[in-house]
């Protein structure tokens, strides 16, 4: 493998990887459609058919441009997951409320996963979309504020002048006038 050459982040037929017995696996190395930013998105990716789940396990990163939630200047900002997920095959596991112990049989390296991270299930005749999945990790990676960073210069003041005025309360305003 020369390492250098990027798979594109192409939907694949489950029941293709299914066939694989080793996975698939994906050099990463190019823009989202979902997702607009300043750098090709790098990383890798691969997925796993195990029957009952699919396993899938990625690393990327890139760097995005947001808007600064106070001083509304653009800010470059990186993103980065690296992620492992088990997504279920199918809707029977999960209605049955089987554990996923037994239907893993003895996959310990599965178990040790969150049972929370096994809410999300792929119907098992279509297709894994790789694309989409890294967006959403990467979209999950987003600031909930943004912040342009430590040296924020705040609010443009000048800009907003005229919200800036003191209101003086009247009483108050008398008694500025008794002091002159
Ligand atoms: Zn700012």
């Amino acid at each position: 493998m020369s390492g250098t050459l990027a798979d594109p982040l192409l939907p694949v037929a489950l029941q293709e990887l299914k066939l694989l017995e080793n996975g698939k696996e994906w050099q990463i190395d190019q823009t989202l459609s979902e997702l607009v930013s300043l750098t090709p998105v790098r990383g890798k990716l691969r997925a796993m058919h195990r029957g009952n789940v699919l396993e899938l396990e990625g690393v990327a990163s890139t760097i995005v441009t947001l808007c600064c939630d106070r001083c509304l200047q653009h800010f470059n900002h990186p993103l980065s997951f690296r992620t492992r997920e088990v997504l279920w095959l199918g809707e029977q596991a999960r209605h049955d409320g089987i554990a996923p112990e037994t239907v893993l049989e003895g996959n310990l390296e599965v178990l040790e996963l969150d049972a929370d991270a096994l809410c999300e299930s792929l119907d098992p005749s279509s297709d894994f979309d790789p694309e989409h999945w890294v967006f959403e990790q990467l979209n999950l990676q987003l600031p909930v504020v943004n912040r342009c960073g430590e040296g924020c210069p705040g609010p443009n003041l000048s800009a907003a002048g005229s919200l800036q005025e003191p209101v003086i309360d009247p009483r108050w305003a008398a008694l500025k006038n008794l002091e002159s």
